[in-house]
Formats: structure tokens, C-alpha cells, sequence
């Protein structure tokens, strides 16, 4: 299989390449053209997609898991070798710059690499000549995998690795905005794995629901947004579905006044704007100590001013556009609240002509804490700097949210750092880097930003149920 641009785009349910009666049309976000039409899937067709995963489910979930990890190793060669093609098609449906996406699809291959050397383990509680006690970790069943629109191809390996390796079986549902990507690279999954293990289901606002609903599915992994999470946990209760929840985050980086100046703006500017924003983890409130609060912001700015934003597909572009109009006009909400509250804008503000969602790096002095750039996640490339002087005041700042993903503290002294990053109450914090994530590391957020983990050993435990063996010997 090849990835050509101009290729048609189907669902694939029990193997077969899949179209609808209707269809929907996906936009490139730099020029707001549609460049393709994916079909929109009845309710038929996801409990087509539903059964075929049930049908699988005896058979894979039966196949000794080297087999399946071998199979998994396979997937992420075979993505690896597909890997421009992939990338092209991420930028054009997403936005994100060539680089970036080339980045994005080499680690979702890498994902899948590194999980196929992963194994759900089993446990001896007990091992006398009377008595053997032992827990096994079993497949759940069907996964409903929903992916949002930020990372396409990244999110939707993240949560098919381990529920393969597992022995579950999946329909995957992407984001209406970017399914390309997602319809492409389940039909590579599905020249190496028989029919019905991974099936995908491209739709509108109904399939959502539909798919948390469904009686069938047992288990619905999920990431997205905060109060979508909330619905999904509602419809979920029904069959008591199992619920791995991977939701938004208003993550604060803290900067003590004895970091390199220089060196670490651009760090913070990759830290906030990656993506353009429009990443779960990204620095989305950057509390500057009041020593260097001049200094560090005017560094932040410079760096950003070299910074194009643009057609993520041409040479030069620093940062894509927004990836769809929805957060093209909820960014200019919040950037006329900015405006209407007189808040002083160090950098952007100002919307260019023209088609395409670009929206300029936005950099907000020092607005008040409860301000809605501050206690919101804008998701996307408005910065708000923060000042503060003393250590309890700023991380009982950085604690005053709903949300709890991740965070970071930059500093040289490194065990002052790590004593603040130990009183974040998030899931994730980085010392002096960020955005360092591994196959290998759980990442799940605390308080309303989710439940359960992804990645490593753990996250890959939430494809399982334990099952506990208690057998009398004699
Ligand atoms: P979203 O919640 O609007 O949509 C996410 C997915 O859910 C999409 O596939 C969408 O079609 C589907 N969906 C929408 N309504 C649904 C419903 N009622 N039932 C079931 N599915 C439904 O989120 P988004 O705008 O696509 O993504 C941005 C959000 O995702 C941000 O809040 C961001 O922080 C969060 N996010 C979190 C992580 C993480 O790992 N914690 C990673 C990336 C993004």
C-alpha cells in the first residue's frame, strides 16, 4: 500500500475496505480547501465494525502474545517505511509543519516497536507445595478508541499498541477534523492482521456517542477534552464499561531567577507553542520570578518574533495554522477578552487576511489570575507570563486548577526544582526539559484531566482485566 494524496478514503470493518451512502469533507487548515471526502458511518456500520471486533476477539485474544508482539513489531516497520507519505498527509489534514509530522508519524512507529517488547505480567502471590495463587492479567474484549484532532496518528498508536499486545480487538473512531491519517493507517494495520482485529470508523458528532453506548464494547479509551471526558464516563456507566480517560490540561512551567536566560526562553517558547499550542501538555500558564520576569519575557518574545507562522507544508514555517475554524473562533474569543480586560499584549494579537487559520504566537504580560486566558486551556497559541516572588504562593498558583496533567520547574538548582515539582499535583513533571515522553513512562493526568495511564507497563495494564488463580495443590 502506498499513500498517494488524491486517494480515496474508507472505513475498513472486518477487513474490507468500507465506503457510506453519505460523506463528510475534510479541510486543510492552511487554505481551508476540502481535500477529500471520507464516508460519514451509520449506526449499521459501527455495529458491523463491533461485531467483526467481537468475532476476531476469541481467536487473536488466544494467539500466544510473542505472536501478537511480533505482528505489532511489524506494524511499526511497515509505518516506518510509509513514513513521508504519512507525514504529507498529517500536515495536509492537520496543519502541523512537515517536520513536525514526519516527527509525529517516526514515533508512532517507535511505539509500536517498543510495546511489541512489552507483556501484560502475571504474578505469584503464593507458591507453597499446598497452594498456588497467582494473577493473570486477561484481555478485556472489544476497545473503542477515540482520538481527538491535535496528534492523529501519535494518539490513535497510542492506545492501539497496547490493546493489540494485550489481545484486544479495536475500532478506532478518529476526530471528524483529521481522519486521514487514522483510515490510512488501519488499512496498513490491516494487510498484516486478520480481519476484524482493528477496524475504523470515520463520522460525524452522532458516532461518538454512538460508540460509548454500544453495549458491546467493553472498554472506551479516550482523549479529548475535559468535559467531553465527563460524557463519555455518563454513556460509559451503562454497560460498566472500562475507562481509560486522557483529558485536558492548564499545565504551569515555574522559573526560579537562576536559570540561563537565553537558553531557556527557547525552551518555554517550544515548551508553549509546539503544535501551535494545540497540545495537551504544553505550557499554557509560564510563571516567571519576579528577578528575571524583564529579562526572560523579552528573550521569550525575540525568540518568537523569528518564528513564522504558516502553510505547515512550505519550507521555513515555524508554526502551522489551528487545525479547524471551531478553535480558529475560540481563540479569537479569548483574544478579544484579552483586549476588552486591557490586557497588555507583549506579542501578536493581530488576525492576518486571508484564508487559512493561522493564528500569530500571542504573548499576554502579567493578566490577573483569574482571568480566562489564565484559568481557561486555549489550546492553542496564546501565551499567558505570570509574576511571582515567593515559592509557596507560586505553586499554590500553579495548584488552583481543575486540572492536573503535567507541569515544569526550571531551575540550577536542581533539588530545589525537584522538591516544587514534588508538590505539583499533576501527573507528569519535567525538570529543566519538557516534552520528554517514552513508550516506557505512564502518562495520565490527576485530578479533572483523567483517569488511568497510558504508556509503559501500567498503561498497557488497562487493556487487561486481572483474573486471580487460586488452586489447591493437595
Ligand atoms: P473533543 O473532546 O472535542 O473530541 C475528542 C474526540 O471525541 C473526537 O474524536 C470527537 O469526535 C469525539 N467526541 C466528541 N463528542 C463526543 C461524545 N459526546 N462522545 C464520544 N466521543 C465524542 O477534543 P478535541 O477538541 O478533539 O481535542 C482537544 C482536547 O483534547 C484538549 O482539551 C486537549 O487537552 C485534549 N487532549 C488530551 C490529551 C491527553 O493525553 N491528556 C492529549 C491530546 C489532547
Amino acid at each position: 500500500m502506498s499513500i498517494e494524496l488524491t486517494s480515496r478514503y474508507l472505513m475498513t470493518i472486518d477487513g474490507q475496505p468500507t465506503d457510506s451512502d453519505r460523506h463528510l469533507g475534510v479541510i486543510n487548515p492552511a487554505n481551508e480547501q476540502v481535500i477529500a471526502l471520507v464516508p460519514d458511518a451509520s449506526r449499521e456500520q459501527l455495529d458491523a465494525a463491533v461485531a467483526a471486533a467481537r468475532r476476531a476477539f476469541p481467536a487473536w485474544s488466544a494467539m500466544p502474545v510473542a505472536e501478537r508482539q511480533a505482528l505489532v513489531a511489524d506494524i511499526g516497520q511497515k509505518l516506518l517505511e510509509q513514513l513521508e507519505g504519512f507525514a504529507q498527509l498529517l500536515t495536509r489534514e492537520q496543519g502541523k509543519t512537515l517536520d513536525y509530522a514526519r516527527f509525529e508519524v517516526g514515533a508512532a512507529a517507535a511505539w509500536f516497536s517498543e510495546f511489541a517488547k512489552m507483556a501484560p505480567t502475571e504474578t505469584i502471590i503464593e507458591d507453597s507445595p499446598e497452594h498456588l495463587v497467582k494473577v493473570r492479567r486477561v484481555p478485556i474484549g472489544v476497545v473503542g478508541a477515540i482520538v481527538p484532532w491535535n496528534f492523529p496518528v501519535l494518539l490513535a498508536v497510542w492506545k492501539l499498541a497496547p490493546a493489540l499486545v494485550a489481545g484486544n480487538t479495536v475500532v478506532l473512531k478518529p476526530s471528524p477534523f483529521t481522519p486521514l491519517t487514522a483510515l490510512k493507517l488501519t488499512e496498513l494495520i490491516n494487510t498484516l492482521l486478520p480481519p476484524g482485529v482493528v477496524n475504523v470508523v470515520s463520522g460525524g458528532d452522532d458516532l461518538g456517542p454512538w460508540l460509548t453506548a454500544h453495549p458491546q464494547i467493553d472498554k472506551v479509551s479516550f482523549t479529548g477534552s475535559t468535559a467531553t471526558g465527563r460524557r463519555v464516563m455518563e454513556s460509559g456507566a451503562r454497560n460498566l464499561k472500562r475507562l481509560t480517560l486522557e483529558l485536558g490540561g492548564n499545565d504551569a512551567a515555574i522559573v526560579l531567577p537562576d536559570v540561563d536566560i537565553a537558553q531557556t526562553a527557547e525552551k518555554l517558547f517550544w515548551g508553549a507553542f509546539s503544535n501551535s499550542g494545540q497540545f495537551c501538555l504544553a505550557i499554557k500558564r509560564l510563571y516567571i520570578h519576579q528577578d528575571i520576569y524583564e529579562p526572560l519575557s523579552q528573550a521569550i518574545v525575540e525568540y518568537a518574533r523569528n518564528v513564522s507562522v504558516g502553510d505547515g507544508s512550505l519550507p521555513g514555517t515555524g508554526l502551522g495554522p489551528v487545525q479547524n475554524a471551531v478553535q480558529f473562533e475560540r481563540l479569537k474569543a479569548l483574544l478579544a477578552d484579552i483586549r476588552e480586560q486591557d490586557q497588555r499584549v507583549l506579542l501578536g494579537g493581530n488576525l492576518a487576511q486571508g484564508p487559512g487559520y493561522c493564528f500569530p504566537v500571542t504573548i499576554v504580560d502579567n493578566p490577573p489570575d483569574d482571568s480566562r486566558i489564565v484559568t481557561e486551556e486555549p489550546f492553542g497559541p496564546i501565551l499567558p507570563l505570570l509574576k511571582f516572588c515567593d515559592i509557596d504562593e507560586v505553586i499554590a498558583r500553579a495548584n488552583d486548577s481543575e486540572y492536573g496533567l503535567g507541569g515544569s520547574v526550571w531551575s540550577k538548582d536542581v533539588e530545589l526544582a525537584t522538591a516544587i515539582a514534588q508538590r505539583l499535583q499533576t501527573g507528569k513533571v519535567w525538570i529543566n526539559e519538557i516534552h520528554e515522553l517514552n513508550p516506557y513512562t505512564p502518562l495520565g493526568g490527576h485530578k479533572q484531566s483523567g483517569i488511568g495511564v497510558e504508556n509503559g507497563i501500567d498503561g498497557l495494564m488497562e487493556y487487561t482485566n486481572a483474573q486471580t488463580l487460586s488452586i489447591r495443590r493437595q
